[in-house]
């Protein structure tokens, strides 16, 4: 992969919306309609986006209505109007943005079904059982998109590389933090998150230890993973087709509070703002977890993605993109952050601490 700053063609900075309790899937009654809430889904949103509709549009199916409204067309929104659609109702998506617009388009694009989704405590072994259940039907979602025109699920070798021989970090709590989530309304270290992939590990690949002779880097240690991928421009191409296909209508429109929905010439609302439930359903238990991507040049024919100290690169069919992480923060970098401005200097620092590990292996 080239990786030389003449390469970085963009920075995209954007907010997971973590809920303590995980995603709000609830029902409430709004004027003579029924809303249907499915939002704040933390840093797994495009992962459980399949899992997660299925959830809210069963619920919708229960009042046996033939048409629905969503608010919302980011992934959530647009993923829900679909499932929705394949299950007979006539849709009218409504939303301020499409979504090539939306906070979804300033993600990375990896299934990530377990990355700042809940904490621990709040959420509950309830949830556990549910995040299980939306992480399995996303996958087998997502593999019916695999080989499709355009790419929009693909899967491609990741490497963690080290200096050191490789261990998973483990975060046990830390005593001398008294505050937690319960006396702070936020959550104060690594230790508070659910950490919920071991459920899963049956269907998702998992790492393997590459012997010297076929470790093909300069640095000494290195695992391998192969890992599911989004292309986020093909990807909404093949949602926002089928939508239309099967006559869906799409409304622009910006809504100021919950009486609006309540209001709308459907009975039956799917809710999917994301973030932004925050302000529009007064919704403070979401946290914001700030996050920026910086976007090089696609190189699709290096298919791998790499990772060495605190930075990732992921090379995709719509760019590669770099995060640069602190190592020493964990899942707790970001939260509580909603500031969605660039910081350039952050993605070239990461550029030059993953360049020893793309420098050429010494014969
Ligand atoms: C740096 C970063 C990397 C990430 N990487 C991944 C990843 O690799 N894998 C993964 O699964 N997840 C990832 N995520 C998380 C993912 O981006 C979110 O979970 C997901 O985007 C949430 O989608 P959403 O549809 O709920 O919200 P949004 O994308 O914010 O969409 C909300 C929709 O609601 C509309 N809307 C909002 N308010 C109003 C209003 N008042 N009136 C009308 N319409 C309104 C918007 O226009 C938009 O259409 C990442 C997040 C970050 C920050």
């Amino acid at each position: 992969m080239r990786i030389s700053r003449d390469q970085l063609i963009d920075i995209k900075c954007c907010i997971r919306p973590l809920r303590a309790a995980g995603p709000n899937l609830a029902t409430e009654q709004v004027g003579d309609a029924l809303v249907i809430h499915n939002y704040g889904h933390g840093g797994s949103g495009w992962s459980l986006s399949w899992g997660s509709a299925e959830i809210a549009v069963g619920k919708a199916l229960s009042t046996l209505p033939s048409e629905i409204a969503v608010v919302g067309c980011g992934i959530i929104g647009l993923t829900t109007a679909v499932v929705a659609q394949r299950a007979g109702l006539k849709v009218t998506i409504y939303a301020r943005e499409m979504i090539q617009r939306t906070r979804s388009f300033r993600a990375s694009g990896s299934y990530t079904p377990g990355s700042r989704i809940a904490l621990a405590e709040p959420a509950g072994p309830q949830f556990a059982e549910q995040w299980e259940m939306m992480a399995r039907l996303s996958w087998k979602a997502f593999r019916t998109c695999l080989g499709l025109p355009g790419k929009p699920v693909e899967f491609g070798d990741s490497y963690a590389l080290s200096d050191k021989p490789l261990e998973k970090r483990k975060w046990p709590a830390d005593p001398a933090i008294t505050g937690s989530w319960a006396t702070t309304g936020l959550p104060q270290q690594n230790s508070e998150f659910a950490h919920l992939d071991e459920r899963i590990k049956d269907i998702v690949p998992q790492p393997v230890d590459l012997s010297a002779e076929e470790n093909p880097f300069a640095l000494p240690y290195a695992q391998r993973t192969s890992q599911m991928h989004f292309n986020f421009p093909s990807y909404a191409q093949m949602l926002l087709s089928e939508f239309f296909g099967r006559g869906g209508q799409f409304v622009m429109r910006d809504f100021h509070g919950p009486a609006e929905l309540g209001r709308l010439p459907q009975k039956v609302v799917i809710h999917c703002t994301g973030y932004a439930a925050r302000d529009l359903w007064q919704d403070k238990t979401i946290i914001p977890v700030r996050g920026q991507t910086g976007w090089l040049v696609p190189q699709t024919e290096a298919n791998y993605s790499v990772r060495y100290k605190n930075v990732s690169l992921l090379s995709k069919a719509d760019g590669v993109v770099i995060m640069n992480n602190n190592p020493d923060l964990g899942d707790m970098l970001g939260v509580g952050n909603a500031m969605e401005l660039a910081n350039l200097a952050d993605i070239e620092a990461g550029l030059a601490i993953i360049a020893p590990a793309l420098a050429p292996r010494q014969a």
